[in-house]
């Protein structure tokens, strides 16, 4: 799994070591519940999409 940083002005998960909305350099650490969340409510969204494309 990549490094997934947090930009805890924004309160987004980013894959850059810097806030591509904001440009704050973004947080490694994480809370892992809290990450997991996000990512799963990521996919849900990703399928939605894509269900909604087909
Ligand atoms: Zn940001």
């Amino acid at each position: 799994m990549k490094h997934i940083f947090y930009c805890s002005k924004c309160d987004i998960f980013t894959m850059s070591e810097k806030c591509l909305t904001c440009n704050q350099v973004t947080q490694s650490q994480k809370p892992a519940r809290y990450v997991a969340k996000a990512i799963i409510a990521k996919y849900r969204q990703k399928a939605k999409k894509e269900q909604n494309l087909i």
